[in-house]
């Protein structure tokens, strides 16, 4: 099959070779082993189901979570003159019901469908009376927990899946690469290790800049017109910053559309589709834009505040530079974004453990904001990517400050002593605080201002101080405990460095000290 799949990938797709991961990923499915292919999004995951459900007998059933994606793909499929079709709810009952019909007299090759399709029995029963070539979990991750993007109705299809007269091999995709989501899909749907096909994360064409302590909509409307005719994402952690950022933005005559999920649907495609064909070059929008948007000259994705973890803002800023040129990923970090996203973690309707959890996984997020070291390696380190050899891309805006580096070994035993000192009960802010020696009466009811590390960083501001303990956690020199008001812990590398067995260098600030004063 892999020389047909070769022929297929060339007349149909129009490409020579197969990327990183397809190969194999189509070979398992040939071999009937149920797959999960692991790839950064742009990666080519849909020609991994895409061709075997070429050439395997019978229709592919494609099991995705949105439905203007199933509507792209089918699109494209269609435009190559492959049979394809979708079910959802956006369809009248007449439509569904002609479209099953079809299904049955084995009208296509490809269905794309939503999880909860299979809630319906009538749905059910023609999936039992077809040839089933594959069944594909798009956007796997949906089925974890531990997901960035959990749907119940992905898991409750498995048992569906075992009725079936002949069981369909399974393969499931996804960005997601963190170790728990992995282990979760692969029991789930029965996905045995030798069958998991990671590639590499690294996009090489991307870099990375954290951005901090700026006013964000000046620094978007100087880097537009720096950027002019670049097409380009700017991503906002809720509907009302995307709707004040539009109207900002608009009033000074900037091409740029919106897309939420507040807007009508008219009002979404429109956005979407003046986007697409480059008649407004930037859109701003919340994470309800993006799945599945195939734009290949993404040049930049600007994130307007810090996304909930690392996973998401991966896949965000992932979808920059598609067509391989060289693109930017930039997050513009202010410490309002942290206390937002726990605001969203506690409204969430999570159990504790379950929000314990994101509390670690944004801790993750904050401590990419703070580091000092490559921001590539950071990302890569998170999702365990085997491949990440080099130790600094040389192309993020960390690495472009790297030149001069300074031991802060004396400060940093100062504030883990503090920390001890304070019997590891307070957060980041009362730690600067004592520090710095300040009045503040909330550290007279505690006695703070009685400890021998009071004061001790007086010639520091609050806010220096406060920079070099986020440094301390994001360097893993420092631990925080999970939770709404993370406590600060000594951790083993604490203690070697109180011992003086480890010296601490910080690398002179990514952004000049003159340019943070709206950190606070
Ligand atoms: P993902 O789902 O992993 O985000 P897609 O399947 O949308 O990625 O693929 C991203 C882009 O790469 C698409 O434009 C697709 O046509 C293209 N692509 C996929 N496989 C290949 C290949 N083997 N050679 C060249 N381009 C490819």
């Amino acid at each position: 099959m892999i020389e047909q799949a070769e022929h297929i990938l060339q007349t149909y797709f129009g490409y020579d070779t197969f990327r990183a991961g397809q190969k194999q990923t189509i070979d398992n499915i040939k071999d009937k082993h149920n797959t999960l292919a692991v790839m950064p999004t742009g990666g080519g995951k849909s020609l991994c189901y895409q061709i075997p459900g070429m050439a395997l007998n019978g229709t592919a059933i494609i099991i995705s979570p949105l439905i203007s994606l199933m509507k792209d793909q089918v699109d494209s499929l269609q435009a190559l003159g492959i049979p394809a079709t979708y079910i959802n709810s956006a369809l009248t009952a007449g439509e569904q019901q002609s479209r099953l019909e079809e299904i049955e007299a084995g009208s296509y090759k490809f269905v794309y469908v939503a999880p909860e399709r299979f809630e319906s029995s009538l749905f059910v029963s023609v999936m039992k009376r077809i040839q089933i070539a594959l069944v594909a979990f798009d956007e796997a991750h949906c089925i974890s927990q531990w997901g960035h993007d959990f749907r119940p109705s992905y898991r409750s299809i498995i048992p569906n899946l075992r009725e079936l007269p002949d069981i369909p091999v399974i393969v499931a995709l996804t960005a997601t690469a963190t170790t728990e989501v992995m282990t979760d899909i692969q029991s789930l749907l029965h996905i045995e290790n030798d069958y998991i096909v990671k590639t590499g994360f690294e996009r090489e064409n991307l870099s990375f800049h954290v951005v901090k302590g700026k006013d964000k909509s000046t620094y978007i409307r100087s880097f537009m017109s720096e950027h002019k005719d670049e097409s380009g994402i700017i991503y906002t952690a809720t509907r009302k910053q995307a709707d004040t950022l539009y109207e900002q933005l608009t009033k000074r005559g900037l091409p740029v559309a919106k897309y939420h999920a507040g807007l009508t649907e008219d009002e979404r495609k429109q956005a979407q589709a003046s986007f697409i064909h480059d008649e407004k070059t930037v859109m701003i929008a919340t994470n309800a834009f993006g799945m599945g948007i195939d734009k290949s000259n993404v040049r930049f994705i600007i994130h307007y505040a810090m996304p909930m973890t690392i996973e998401a803002y991966y896949q965000e800023a992932g979808r920059a530079g598609r067509d391989g040129e060289h693109s930017d990923c930039i997050l513009l970090f202010s410490p309002q974004d942290v206390q937002l996203q726990k605001f969203l973690i506690e409204q969430s309707l999570m159990n504790d453990e379950a929000k314990q959890h994101e509390y670690r996984k944004l801790q993750a997020m904050i401590n990419y904001c703070h580091t000092h070291g490559c921001l590539t390696s950071y990302i890569l380190d998170y999702f365990n990517d085997p491949y990440n050899s080099q130790e600094i891309c040389g192309r993020c805006s960390n690495c472009q400050h790297l030149q001069e580096r300074v031991d802060i070994t004396e400060e940093a035993q100062m504030i883990l002593s503090c920390v001890k000192r304070m019997g590891e009960r307070f957060g980041v802010s009362m730690t600067a605080k004592v520090l710095k020696g300040s009045k503040d009466n909330r550290l007279r009811n505690f006695r703070l201002h009685t400890i021998s590390t009071y004061g001790i960083l007086s010639a520091y501001t609050e806010k220096e101080i406060t920079e070099r303990i986020q440094f301390l956690i994001a360097e893993q020199l420092l631990a925080t405990q999970d939770g709404k008001f993370p406590t600060l812990k000594l951790n083993q590398n604490s203690v070697e460095v109180l011992k003086g067995k480890q010296t601490v260098w910080m690398y002179t600030s990514p952004i000049p000290a003159n340019e943070t004063t709206d950190y606070q």
